[in-house]
């Protein structure tokens, strides 16, 4: 019997499909992780080989063979292939498109795996042979002689010549004129090598007491939750742990929430360890990111930094794995294959016996609960390095306050005293634009967007009316459509009108905003992360942008302009991000000698949640909610799966998970599959958005192993439903938002 290739292909069904072996030869180490091209109904597509099997159900004049071969050896190595077949089953999503989601682009469109071809300097022969300081006349090409010595036949990139100092470049072509050096094209990744000049500051107690936890661990799986605030030394502990790990001949991934993050890890990582890194993030082009990819796969970066898609760079050489701010949402992915990169790693780590650490100042309550129940270590970095105080909090009570654009006399004074004191104020409004509603004072007209059930923001700088929610704009009308009105007035504030009134308010004192607008264009969140860095008064002014890890070491004074929308959300995780986003905001600052204040304003100063908070502290108030959870039997007391459905007809999302549900119900109905709960359909909280009517439909269980039973068969018949065609739909396992 002939062997048989079984290929996952990137479509969204539940099968592999089965080939005959390409006609040319069978390369020697191809087998399972090659990929392959197949044609497919009438195209071509790339595959990944799952298995080569001498069994197949498909007739054999019905098997078409492959095209080619696209890889001679695996792509991806057999751990790698595990994990992601493990994703596969445990999000329910086709391995196909599971496999797509963790490929680079470049070779899921069947790249070969290689490095783009780089210029690169070697010394000759004769150069190996020669004393630098024979060349003691031309110093720089004694120098640049001495360095292409010492890397011998790796030799230097042309671009890390051009970043070395003087005019390294010039020297290169003397000491090629010279016979000394050469230079030609090589496939090579661009690794950015680590410096490896900064001398490491003594470990502190708790920091010591997480390090001697890692080694302890050894080449075991060992997952820590590392609690610390903001500037407690988790970095710190990151770049300890790195060592230790690099030590031993092993390679470490880390992950990071925000593209935005990774400049500043970076910086750090290679200021302190000499070896070579790279980066994975989607601000790469794709030739960027094939070559991260690749030089993770050769072992050649020792350190990996990059956001969610990065926890399926392959690791031939894996010892550590650490996520920074494990807490944020970012590491879900929020369409397509719905993974959460954080559960990913820990998943990882066990199948690899490493350890992961999950490092946070807010852990999620899922981690927490893993923390408290014994399944992570739970570590605490309780003070702040370098004795910096921690902030203090004061919530302000703005009821019957005259706000001036949402700024409070309390605030204001506040912010007058620190700007004396040449202190930064670092102002949070989590609503981007210049107004959140337009409506005519005349006849009550509000600007709504016709694709959602939402308003329009009014963007007065750019004149436009935008939906933040499908992107359609429109020109700011001239008079209310109604009734004819030019009383037309915004309603409520954005930080394009804070950034207005501050500088009515400061004229002296430069204001940076810092949103998704300010910063759209490349290069501009750099510079205004470089400017807020300049010493002196300043006021910065901005979202959560704002809130995630960038340090503001000046920042002495953080105002919450508006608390109140969070304490109030209709999903049951709004409490418990409410919470972080507050610790986080406080967290920027009073990092340095000075001590920080934090001002939040609200309407609702007695809210429990502010109290226990700011009264006791975040790990206070997320015990407290924790025994809510549990109480009220929410995750991570159960076990969640959600059906996203949409559709442009009214009523055929609906019609769809109507006809899912009662699927679901039959086979909870009893035996192995009891104690699943079928909750809806119900219409999403935003019900039409970008033109779809939306309607979800909850599955939740006591346990996840009754749950997922459930769903292996729930989810392959969902597609031959009759109504499956009429609606969009998507299965989103352990959801983040609902
Ligand atoms: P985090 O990542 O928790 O915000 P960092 O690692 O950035 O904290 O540390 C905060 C500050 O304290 C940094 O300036 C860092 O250099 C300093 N720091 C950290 N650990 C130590 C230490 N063991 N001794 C002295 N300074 C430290
Ligand atoms: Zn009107
Ligand atoms: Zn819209």
């Amino acid at each position: 019997m002939a062997r048989i290739l079984r290929v996952a292909l990137p479509v969204p069904l539940y099968t592999c499909y089965d080939y005959l072996p390409p006609r040319e030869a069978w390369p020697e180490q191809a087998g399972r992780g090659c990929r392959v091209r197949v044609p497919f109904g009438r195209g071509r597509r790339v595959g990944v080989v799952v298995a080569v099997t001498e069994h197949t159900e498909v007739p054999q004049h019905k098997l078409r063979p492959a095209q080619a071969w696209l890889d001679a050896e695996p792509l991806l190595d057999a751990p790698l292939m595990a994990l992601l077949e493990w994703a596969a089953r445990y999000y329910h999503h086709p391995l196909g498109e599971v496999l797509d989601a963790a490929l680079p682009t470049l070779l899921r469109q069947g790249e070969p795996a290689q490095w783009r071809l780089r210029e690169h300097w070697w010394v000759t022969e004769q150069g190996r042979n020669t004393e630098p300081d024979a060349l003691n006349r031309a110093p720089r090409q004694a120098q640049l002689l001495a360095r292409l010595q010492a890397l011998g036949e790796r030799g230097l990139e042309a671009s890390e010549l051009a970043q070395m100092p003087g005019q390294a470049r010039r020297a290169a072509r003397a000491l090629a004129d010279r016979g000394l050096a050469v230079s030609a094209e090589q496939a090579s990744p661009e690794l950015l090598q680590g410096e490896g000049v900064e001398t490491p500051p003594a470990p502190l107690d708790d920091q010591q007491a997480v390090l001697d936890h890692l080694q302890a661990a050894g080449e075991g799986f060992q997952p820590i939750l590392l609690e610390g605030v903001t500037g407690s030394g988790k970095t710190e502990v990151y770049l300890r742990a790195t060592e230790q790990a690099l030590a031993s001949g092993r390679q470490v991934l880390i992950l990071v929430p925000e593209i935005g993050l990774t400049p500043q890890l970076l910086r750090r990582f290679r200021r302190r360890l000499a070896v070579p890194m790279a980066v994975f993030h989607s601000g790469l082009n794709d030739r960027e990111r094939l070559d991260a990819w690749l030089a993770a796969r050769e072992g050649r970066a020792r350190v990996l930094i990059g956001t969610r898609s990065a926890v399926f760079a392959p690791l031939p050489e894996p010892g550590l794995i650490l996520v920074d701010e494990e807490h944020d949402t970012s590491f879900k992915q929020q369409d397509g294959f719905r993974y959460s990169a954080r559960d990913l790693a820990v998943m990882r780590a066990r199948r690899l016996g490493v350890p992961v650490l999950l490092g946070t100042a807010t852990p999620s309550l899922e981690s927490l609960q893993n923390a408290l129940a014994g399944r992570y270590a739970h570590l605490h970095l309780k003070h702040r390095a370098g004795g910096a105080a921690m902030p203090s909090f004061r919530v302000l009570d703005v009821r019957g306050r005259p706000l001036r654009e949402g700024l409070s006399p309390a605030l204001q004074t506040a912010m007058d005293a620190h700007l004396a004191a040449d202190g930064q104020v670092l102002l949070f409004l989590n609503r981007r634009g210049f107004a959140p509603t337009l409506l005519c004072h005349e006849c009550g007209w509000v600007a709504e967007c016709q694709r959602c059930d939402a308003r329009y923001t009014w963007h007065r700088r750019a004149g436009r009316l935008r939906c933040h929610h499908c992107d359609s704009e429109q020109p700011v009308p001239r008079a209310c459509p109604e009734c004819g009105s030019v009383d037309l007035r915004a309603v409520g504030q954005g930080t394009e009108r804070v950034e207005q009134v501050l500088a009515e308010l400061y004229p002296d004192v430069p204001v940076l905003r810092i949103d998704r607008d300010s910063t759209r264009r490349r290069g501009a969140m750099d510079a205004l992360l470089a400017e807020a860095h300049q010493p002196g008064a300043r006021i910065l002014l901005g979202t959560q942008m704002l809130a995630k890890g960038h340090h503001f070491p000046d920042v002495t004074l953080v105002g919450v302009l508006d608390a109140d929308h969070g304490l109030y959300g209709a999903d049951f995780r709004a409490l418990e991000r409410m919470a972080q986003l507050l610790i986080q905001v406080a967290g920027r600052a009073g990092r340095a000698e000075r001590p920080g204040e934090v001002l939040i304003q609200t309407h609702h100063p007695e809210h429990p949640l502010l109290h226990t908070l700011l009264g006791s502290g975040y790990d206070a108030f997320a015990r407290a909610h924790l025994e809510e959870r549990r109480g009220a039997g929410l995750p991570p007391f159960a076990a969640m799966a959600l059906l996203r459905a949409e559709a442009v007809q009214a009523g055929h999302a609906r019609g769809f998970l109507q006809a899912a549900a009662e699927q679901a119900r039959a086979l909870a109905g009893g035996g192995m599959q009891a104690g699943v709960m079928v909750l809806g359909p119900v219409p999403a909280p935003m019900e039409r958005r970008a033109g779809r009517y939306r309607a979800q439909l909850l599955l939740q269980a006591e346990s996840r192993a009754a749950l997922h039973r459930l769903l292996a068969r729930w989810v392959p018949g969902l597609a031959a439903l009759p109504t499956a065609r009429q609606a969009r739909w998507s299965l989103d396992v352990d959801p983040q938002d609902m």
